[in-house]
């Protein structure tokens, strides 16, 4: 695009850029996707942001914006015009009496629990890491755990976002509400989110404690199960009857920190067993073996902890890996988790079946009013599903996500927007009741196409969608043939 631009477009883009090399490349957190923007530019300001869309509309350009790359799909890929949003991450107010602060839509999740500690705040809920932005989390109704608690989208109070044709638009539950629940959860697909405003609780303290417990017994009483403390979740190993079940509570009580092994936690649980996988690719029918080696020596037992609400809720998720995601209503839960067992159980017994890494873990969210979260308008359990990828190799997985998505489909399901699926704009039309509200949304705020990259492209634009901006290209890594 250079020798199309002016010479004073040439200068902006220039003062924006990010990376000295022509040849940078992205990768998202896994290595399983990546793509060469042919400009990678560090906004830091909202009126930058709206002079770069205008930019794209004037060239026919893909504009997207990144948070951590932590999303393990092509969603943040493009081949045009990549934007580095970390420099925006400043706070821009806080209101002590509602016990809210309005960010700037690049900070991270990890600075945003410290701001928030500063004031005595916190978020209600919380993932299991804190390294993604706050505007990619709600992109994509990221979520922790809690009957009675939203995903991330349904924390959001007020937003800025610039949509396709350079405008500034604010919205909130009485302002724009269409925006409003549109752009809580929007895949990058109406435009750049600038500021978002959070509603937050006072700091608080949570008592968590993890017990092993059977499938069985825990999905034979899942009623109870998920009402048993504030935040539930838990975590099958596969070729076990077992599950670890982690329960979380407010608490005023003492802190009592978990402190890591380093012989248990991060030689044997991390370095130790990375090793086992990496030789399992060679001897996959080893895999139950380590399952059930790893269920007894490290989670057969009582694990207690007291300490502030982000370090609680989050934990080490080791390394790279292939994930797959999907929310269920969540009295489908059990059948889903029968059903799954059945498959892994039936293809053990085969000499060449799949084998399945550990955990698949199970988390509840409550019912949100954002039309695209996958929570809309039903209170859901996510099921996830993992194969790691041992020093960034690849493993077969590919048969065990046809069998996942086909059970989790059967049974009402809808896909985490950050992760690789198999719904497209038919499917998702049937599933989302505001899907065409979404739609019609997008067309306005986006009329150009700058903010389609493949991932919107395949999954949400109807096929016969014509394309108005360049084509972008992201590339998946791992070519090499799965065994499964
Ligand atoms: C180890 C690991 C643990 C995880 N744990 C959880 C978990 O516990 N719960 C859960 O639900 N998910 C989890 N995820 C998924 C993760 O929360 C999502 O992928 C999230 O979107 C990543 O945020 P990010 O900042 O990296 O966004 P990116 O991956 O960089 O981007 C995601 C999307 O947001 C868009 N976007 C980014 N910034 C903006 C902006 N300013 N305006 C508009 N659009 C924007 C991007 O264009 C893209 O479409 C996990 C992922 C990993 C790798």
């Amino acid at each position: 695009m250079a020798h199309l631009l002016s010479d004073s477009e040439r200068a902006f883009i220039e003062k924006l850029q990010c990376s000295s090399s022509k040849s940078y490349q992205f990768q998202n957190w896994a290595g399983t996707f990546r793509c060469k923007p042919q400009y990678y530019l560090a906004p830091e300001t909202e009126c930058e942001v709206v002079e770069l869309v205008r930019i794209a509309v004037r060239h026919g350009l893909t504009l997207k914006p990144v948070g951590s790359g932590h999303s393990p799909s092509d969603l943040a890929c493009t081949d045009s015009v990549l934007l580095n949003m970390d420099k925006m991450n400043r706070i821009l107010a806080h209101d002590a009496y509602a016990c809210t602060l309005t960010v700037e839509a690049g900070v991270r999740l990890h600075q945003l629990n410290a701001m928030l500690e500063q004031r005595g705040m916190a978020l209600s809920s919380l993932g299991s890491i804190s390294e993604q932005s706050i505007a990619g989390a709600i992109s994509t109704a990221t979520h922790s755990t809690g009957m009675a608690f939203g995903d991330m989208s349904s924390a959001i109070t007020h937003l800025v976002i610039i949509d396709g044709t350079g405008r500034r638009r604010e919205c909130s539950a009485t302002v724009d509400p269409d925006l409003f629940n549109a752009a809580r959860c929007s895949i990058g697909a109406l435009g750049i989110i600038t500021q978002v405003t959070i509603q937050c609780e006072p700091a608080f303290k949570l008592h968590a404690v993890q017990t092993p417990d059977t499938l069985d017994n825990v999905l034979n009483t899942l009623d109870e199960v998920v009402f048993s403390a504030e935040h539930v979740r838990f975590w099958w190993f596969p070729y076990t009857d077992s599950v670890t079940v982690w329960r979380a509570n407010r608490t005023t009580l003492p802190k009592q920190p978990h402190s890591e092994s380093l012989l248990r936690d991060r030689l044997y649980g991390y370095h130790y067993y990375q090793l086992q996988l990496l030789k399992a690719r060679l001897v996959p029918n080893d895999i139950p073996r380590i399952t059930r080696e790893h269920f007894s020596n490290r989670f057969d037992r009582r694990i207690e902890t007291i300490d502030d609400s982000y370090k609680v809720f989050n934990f080490d998720c080791l390394f790279p890996q292939y994930v797959n995601e999907w929310a269920v209503p969540w009295e489908n839960a059990a059948d889903v988790l029968r059903q799954l067992r059945s498959w892994i159980n039936a293809e053990e017994r085969k000499s060449d079946g799949a084998r399945v890494h550990f955990p698949v873990e199970v988390r509840f969210v409550r019912e949100s009013d954002v039309w695209l979260s996958p929570a809309y308008g039903q209170t859901v359990c996510y099921i996830g599903v993992i194969m790691y990828r041992p020093y960034g190799r690849a493993v077969p997985y590919k048969k065990y996500w046809r069998v996942y998505e086909d059970i989790m489909r059967t049974q009402g399901g809808r896909p985490h927007w950050a992760k690789a699926h198999k719904m497209y704009h038919y499917d998702l039309k049937s599933s989302y009741p505001k899907f065409d509200d979404f739609m019609r949304l997008r067309s306005e705020c986006d009329p150009n196409g700058v903010f389609v990259n493949d991932y919107i492209r395949r999954h949400i634009l109807p096929p016969s969608e014509p394309l108005l901006t360049s084509t972008t290209v992201s590339r998946f890594l791992t070519c090499e043939k799965p065994r499964l």
